[in-house]
């Protein structure tokens, strides 16, 4: 049963069933089958996009931002929620630089208990930290000393443990295998495919499907996904072509000139910026009469950021490769850098391209201070504006007062524009996404709620009838769904060389590993069942025929090996320690004497009687092992086929002080009498074998002595004779015993040559 809370009760029947292949459950497969998706950010909203996915035990992280209209750990995504345990987190996946999909990874890897790895494509990685080091410092500005959410060296510490992954390259972590694909709307950025036995869900983060002046297109993955987490920025909204939002920036920009205006272009440094400047440099390169006006990119990162830019250019489309051939198209002949706003010598009309983008704070906002009085100047605003921002409050409010950020209030006379440059995916792309990828539900997450609700509406509507699930989970609140018991396993080596037939029977082992299932044939096992001891899991039982006593198996096991220790015939108990087992010893005794014994073998294999005639050998299957295993197997052959086994175990010094304790055992049994103790001398010369001294150790081994109906008697087992005073108690020990023997060793009496 699949069910999203708050508010989304009227869903269609979220049961999903995957079956992709045909394999039947006919092997055990652990675990439950819930996946989870948890936004701790961007749940309806724009910023701080964090969100959890949890599926067969495995935990991974999709980006981890701030929200750019909240201050300190208030922007933080909700990490203090009780469904977050850091430390349980496996992966962490960021999409893109983004100050609200990464800003607060340093946070992240440095604060709290996250032991897990943490992947980002090449630009991206380098492109973060000019991207930390500028959040430190905006921040900064109005907050308290020390109240930043992290220091340099703890964006360096986080650097060290950041791992860099390629568009496609897989990579598997703990069975959690993950890759991923050029997302468009900004270098580096990417969407993160990621497969949990055999289950697929890709998370979009912020993406675009169309080409721009310098980006490639989102790519369409090939690959069939269960589950779509998409953002919804733009909800049902199109996007006007490029060439005319392109026209508009221009004329804006271009008018505002013309009238002695100031033309103020609020833009994050990396990113967007950067397509913005390609257009400006081509337009004064073609305009000789607007070369009087300076273009400046005001702020230290824009520069630094260009050079990264200039690095990757292989990633960038045909359009930007072509243009390189003759010239680095970022080296710009029209654009001036400056650093510092005391360089800026604003003196005459002038574009200024300045941070941040929604103008919190910082040098965008300093200049937006003092330009807003004077309705010949214009401001540009051109990417997407968050709650709780200036650049928002602009747009939305359209405020005739503006309030300085040194708290005087002054008349709003600026012109402002709005003309998106954003590269994220409108409604058609949407769609047209979806139609492609034919997920099976889709999680929106990055809009505006309203945006979000316009949207899940439309999608609704237009895949109800394919039973397509559309969910809008707010922050904290778990969309659960849950896949039925139906598996994938990939057939591999011989038996996949010939495509399976609907109907035939396909033999094979079925590996569990890594959460994924793989069907090979057993000879090909050793090949498939992963690296690292993917076979140790993989217990061996065997099952033997065995018609010879017990003792005589465990006479010839312990000719062979110096390790055997009885444990208990509980099957588990047989896997464990042996050392655990000798400590109940006595115990075990016991159990010896009852015939409910297993043998441990060398730690390595456990034999126990399996049923009348029949013992089971059992092993954790690795290479030394199994070779016991076949040590133990052929020593069991060999005891079963040679009939002077007991002849050979009776003559043996050891195996008669044993023989000798069963014997009595039984015959204290049979006759109800206490077993005496032997005596310590006269023994050997009673018996009359050999006493000229050489009182050997088997015949004071071989001597049982006990009480039977008030008289003494005396059992030697090495000769099986008994002796008493008493004639009749004599003749009853004497059959009691023959029958005790024979059933000990059935081929005693037998005349075939030893060995
Ligand atoms: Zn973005
Ligand atoms: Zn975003």
């Amino acid at each position: 049963m699949a069910h999203a809370h708050a508010g989304d009760g009227d869903l269609p029947n979220p049961d999903i069933t995957v079956s992709r292949g045909s394999a039947k459950r006919s092997y055990p497969f652990q675990g439950d089958e819930t996946l989870e998706f948890i936004p701790l950010g961007a749940g309806n909203e724009v910023g701080r996009s964090c969100c959890l996915l949890k599926f067969k035990g495995k935990t991974i992280m999709f980006d981890c931002g701030t929200h750019p209209g909240f201050r300190g750990e208030e922007g933080l995504p909700f990490f203090d929620d009780e469904k977050v345990d850091a430390a349980a987190i496996d992966i962490l996946l960021v999409t893109h630089f983004h100050v609200d999909h990464t800003a607060a990874v340093p946070y992240f890897l440095t604060q709290t208990t996250f032991k897990g790895k943490v992947y980002m494509t090449f630009p991206t990685l380098a492109i973060c930290k000019l991207v930390w080091s500028d959040f430190i410092k905006v921040s900064g500005i109005s907050e308290q000393p020390g109240t930043s959410l992290y220091t340099d060296a703890d964006i360096n510490e986080a650097m060290d443990r950041i791992n860099v992954i390629d568009y496609h390259q897989q990579v598997e972590v703990e069975g959690v295998r993950f890759w991923c694909y050029n997302a468009g709307h900004v270098i580096g950025a990417c969407m993160f495919m990621v497969e949990i036995a055999g289950v697929r869900v890709l998370y979009t983060g912020d993406y675009s499907r169309l080409e721009d002046r310098h980006l490639m297109a989102a790519e369409m993955p090939t690959y069939k996904v269960d589950v779509l987490v998409v953002e919804s920025t733009y909800g049902i909204q199109t996007h006007e072509p490029r060439k005319s939002r392109e026209k508009q920036l221009i004329d804006a920009v271009e008018s505002t000139l013309m009238q002695g205006g100031r033309v103020l272009l609020p833009v994050f440094a990396i990113g967007r910026a950067q397509e913005i400047l390609l257009l400006l440099e081509e337009h004064w390169r073609n305009h000789p009469e607007l070369h009087k006006y300076p273009v400046i990119c005001l702020g230290a990162m824009a520069k630094r950021c260009t050079a990264i830019y200039q690095g990757y250019i292989s990633q960038m489309n045909k359009r930007i490769q072509n243009l390189n051939d003759a010239r680095n198209p970022f080296e710009f002949q029209y654009i001036r850098y400056i650093t510092s706003m005391s360089e800026f010598h604003d003196s005459r009309p002038s574009v200024v391209m300045a941070s941040p983008g929604m103008l919190q704070s910082g040098q965008s906002r300093e200049l937006f201070d003092r330009w807003c009085e004077h309705r010949a100047n214009a401001v540009v605003i051109t990417g997407y504006c968050v709650k709780n921002t200036l650049a928002k409050e602009l747009l939305e409010a359209q405020p005739d007062v503006h309030k300085l950020q040194n708290g005087h209030e002054v008349p709003l006379k600026i012109k402002v524009h709005y003309i998106s440059f954003s590269a994220h995916a409108d409604f058609i792309q949407t769609s047209n996404f979806i139609d492609e990828l034919k997920p099976s539900n889709i999680i929106l997450v990055h809009g505006e709620s309203n945006m979000m609700m316009q949207l899940k509406k439309q999608l609704q509507a237009k895949y109800e009838h394919s039973g397509v699930g559309v969910w809008s989970p707010d922050n904290t609140d778990t969309v659960t769904l849950t896949f039925h018991e139906s598996k994938v396993a990939k057939v591999v080596g011989s038996i996949a060389v010939e495509r399976p037939r609907t109907g035939a029977t396909l033999q094979g082992l079925v590996l569990h590993n890594n959460l994924q299932l793989t069907i090979c044939s057993m000879d090909e096992m050793e090949d498939y069942a992963g690296e690292n001891g993917g076979l140790r899991n993989l217990i061996q039982r065997q099952l033997i025929p065995f018609s010879q006593p017990w003792d005589v198996l465990e006479f010839h096991l312990s000719r062979l090996f110096d390790s055997i220790v009885q444990v208990s015939t509980d099957k588990d108990a047989g896997l464990k320690d042996a050392d655990k087992a000798t400590k109940e010893d006595k115990k075990k005794k016991k159990a010896a004497a009852a015939g409910d014994m297993a043998l441990r073998i060398m730690d390595a294999v456990t034999v126990r009687k399996a049923a009348p005639g029949l013992i089971e050998l059992e092993w954790v299957s690795n290479p030394v092992h199994d070779m016991v295993a076949d040590a133990v197997l052929s020593v069991t052959l060999q005891a079963l086929s040679n009939p002077s086994t007991s002849r050979a175990m009776a003559k043996d010094e050891a195996a008669l002080d044993q023989t000798a304790n069963i014997v009595r055992t039984m015959l204290a049994h049979r006759f109800g009498s206490a077993a005496l103790a032997p005596e310590a001398t006269g023994d050997a010369a009673e018996t009359g074998g050999g006493g000229e001294g050489d009182v050997d150790a088997a015949a004071e081994a071989s001597v049982v002595r006990l009480e039977v109906d008030g008289h003494e008697v005396r059992v030697d087992v090495r000769d099986e004779t008994v002796s008493c005073g008493d004639a009749d108690t004599q003749k009853k020990v004497e059959a009691a015993l023959k029958r005790i023997m024979s059933c000990m060793h059935p081929y005693a009496a037998c005349s075939c040559p030893t060995a």
